[in-house]
């Protein structure tokens, strides 16, 4: 048996020279070569016969040679091979265009087997370059069903159909099997040397859906195996006990009731924080749906037991916010709150690290600040990561680092597909906040186009009439910084001179001074201004009761759940609220989108729809996807196997936990490959 993670220099066929080529497919060893899958397959194993043959139809037929192969030369430099075959049904001319060598291929009165792109006029059939062999011998690239693979320079199909054959041959005996055997049985999939088998050499249409079922099952398994297995590794690390209190001491404090839900996810916060492990939980919940009271209630447990709780927030604005709100929460339990943010002055800033590690603070919350040298807790038990897709793994665990094995909690306001939840959040708990304080109104929204203009100023200056605020964000141009300062500023400009020169107007952008950030966002929130233009550095959780709509221009530029977050500033109080999207684009599939967003006010079923039209790499941006390539899985469709190999990575390490069983050797290599991958 060859070597699985072997070379494939001893492939016949495969020199120096191929095997650099293979290389640029991400072909080195013989388990590459083997996993190479087709990305098509062409039928090219049903007989038809010559009569049966329609015009332009890609068809295989055996037949003989029934005239002798001529030359001809048309032009300069072309040659043309012809001759007739004939399969007793009908005559069919065969044209090959300067492949003279086949002259001598080809002969007069022998059997061949022909497949390509016939045409047909009346009974008048021609067929030009196909593919053929000869009869009698077993057959190649005709005759069965051909996978078609992506190629390279100097790799054509046929080399690549020889050499995964071999390479297939070489380890027929000894390709160990991945999937348990018990779970093979209970979801039918076929085992792993004749899924290999048959997505390379399928003899029908149900074997490539058996091989394919298996393969992608068997992805999808690897996958929830090292999710599971990192999971695991951090449930068995010992975190902070800490003796359990009764949540009604915390809720009974706050001016409004609980909901159902933020009281379940808060026990079950609680219940990991007096487990003795870590905890390492995300908390997800809509818009609005109250995570920030969640948090505040985890920081005073942690309190309550003499430990340090670190908040961070991705913005200054919102490391402000979060600073008045917990406070507020907290400061009637006697529980010391302190901001930490990088502008502040370098004495305030001391004066916070002191405080931290003497242990007179008891929450800190802060920007990536938070991350400096110069932070020390006494007793860091609790970090908090507010919209945690912006922060890396890496911030996290960094900040997590600055204490002894503290619990963790990730609140996310971009609701994401469950799908994408399990995988990206694969080694968390996730606790899903899925209920809105009572009163919220839905958010009227309407998608509009260039010729509404008028009517939307008009409604601007009614509902600011009527003691309203609105929100305008500005054209993201594109993901330049620079184009979109300008382009606010400029819009800013027009809109306080030309259109509502009477109206107290203000402008919001990510280059201004934290300072002067501040002092906009502040005076909004104070009812100083009217009109807020801003980028979208409002977009997470800024908090402005009296904000009654939310204009966003050229929203087709905009993804869903980006939309969606946006439209979350508005509606936070009790009046009617509203949220209108200039279309500034002319495609289709925008205006759907837009629709779509209309209709919809769930954040995960917009998320849903997000991920379907736009796919996964896009649902963060692909720089911030984490997610894993997968070959043949497709991870927002592939939904029910995803759940089931869940299951089954959940029942495998319940009974080998650390993989150390014989049968599951091959399992092991692949999860480590995987991990190896997901480092890199
Ligand atoms: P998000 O989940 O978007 O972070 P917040 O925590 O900012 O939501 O809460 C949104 C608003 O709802 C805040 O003004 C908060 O005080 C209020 N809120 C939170 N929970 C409740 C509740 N159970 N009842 C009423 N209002 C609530
Ligand atoms: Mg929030």
């Amino acid at each position: 048996m060859a070597e699985l993670y072997g070379g494939i220099r001893f492939i016949k066929g495969i020199g120096e020279q191929r095997a650099k080529s293979l290389e640029k497919l991400g072909i080195t060893t013989l388990y590459d070569l083997i996993s190479y899958f087709p990305r098509d397959y062409e039928d090219r194993s049903r007989l038809t016969s010559l009569s049966g043959v329609e015009d332009g139809e890609c068809a295989c037929v055996s037949a003989t040679v029934c005239s002798s192969p001529r030359l001809h030369l048309v032009r300069k430099g072309m040659e043309l091979l012809k001759f007739d075959i004939t399969d007793g049904t009908a005559k069919c001319g065969v044209t090959f265009f300067n492949q003279s060598y086949l002259k001598n291929n080809i002969r007069h009165g022998e059997d061949y087997r022909f497949y390509g792109k016939f045409n047909r006029a009346g009974n008048f059939i021609t067929v030009s370059n196909p593919i053929f062999e000869k009869e009698g011998k077993e057959l190649e690239m005709v005759g069965r069903i051909m996978p078609v693979y992506r190629l390279t320079a100097g790799i054509s199909q046929k080399i690549l159909v020889r050499a995964i054959r071999q390479g297939l041959d070489a380890i027929s005996d000894g390709l160990p099997e991945t999937i348990p055997a018990s779970t093979r049985e209970k979801y039918g999939l076929i085992d792993v040397v004749a899924a290999y088998n048959l997505i390379h050499d399928p003899k029908s249409e149900e074997d490539i859906q058996r091989a394919r079922t298996r393969l992608i099952f068997e992805e999808l398994f690897v996958l929830s195996c090292a999710l599971q297995r990192r999971k695991f590794a951090g449930k068995t690390r010992a975190g902070y006990k800490l003796h359990p209190l009764d949540p009604d001491m915390f809720w009974s404090k706050l001016p409004f009731a609980p909901t159902d839900a933020q009281k379940r996810v808060v026990a079950e916060a609680f219940g990991d924080m007096s487990s003795g492990r870590v905890m390492n939980r995300l908390v997800q919940g809509d818009v609005g749906s109250g995570k920030t009271a969640v948090a505040a209630a985890c920081c005073w447990f942690a309190a309550c037991a003499g430990l340090q709780s670190a908040f961070m927030a991705p913005t200054e604005i919102l490391a402000e916010q979060h600073y008045a709100t917990l406070s507020d929460m907290l400061e009637p339990f006697g529980i010391r709150c302190s901001l930490l943010t990088g502008h502040m002055t370098k004495k305030q800033k001391n004066e916070v690290y002191e405080a931290l590690r003497l242990g007179c603070t008891d929450v800190v919350i802060g920007t990536h600040a938070l991350l400096s040298e110069g932070v020390e807790f006494r007793y860091l038990g609790l970090v908090v990561a507010d919209e945690q897709h912006r922060f890396g793994v890496e911030q996290r665990t960094s900040l997590a680092k600055k204490g002894d094995d503290p619990h963790v909690l990730i609140m996310s306001a971009t609701p994401i597909p469950r799908t994408l939840a399990l995988i990206i959040y694969g080694e968390l708990d996730v606790s899903v906040i899925d209920q809105l304080p009572p009163g919220r109104q839905k958010i009227d929204t309407f998608a509009v186009r260039e010729d509404m203009r008028e009517r939307i100023n008009k409604f601007i200056a009614r509902l600011v009439g009527e003691g309203r605020q609105v929100y305008i964000i500005c054209p993201a141009i594109d993901e330049n910084e620079l184009t979109n300062y300008a382009a606010v500023e400029s819009y800013y400009k027009n809109l306080r001179e030309n259109v509502f020169p009477n109206l107290r107007t203000a402008c919001l952008h990510g280059r201004m001074k934290a300072a002067e950030k501040e002092a906009v966002m502040r005076a909004f929130k104070d009812g100083e201004t009217d009109i807020l233009v801003s980028t979208t550095v409002i977009e997470v959780g800024v908090d402005v009761p009296n904000a009654a709509l939310i204009v966003v221009e050229n929203a087709d530029r905009f993804g869903l759940s980006q939309l969606h977050q946006l439209r979350g500033r508005v509606g936070r109080g009790s009046h009617k609220s509203y949220c209108v999207l200039f279309n500034q684009s002319d495609s289709p599939e925008s205006a759907q989108r837009l629709r779509a967003l209309c209709k919809l006010s769930d954040g995960f079923k917009i998320s849903e729809v997000d991920l379907n039209m736009r796919g996964p790499g896009d649902f963060f941006g692909s720089r911030q996807s984490g997610l894993p390539a997968t070959k043949l899985a497709e991870l927002s469709c592939d939904t029910e196997t995803l759940y089931a190999a869940q299951e089954e990575a959940k029942l495998l390490f319940e009974s080998d936990p650390e993989l150390k069983k014989f049968e599951n050797r091959a399992l092991a290599e692949k999860i480590r490959q995987f991990d190896d991958a997901m480092l890199n």
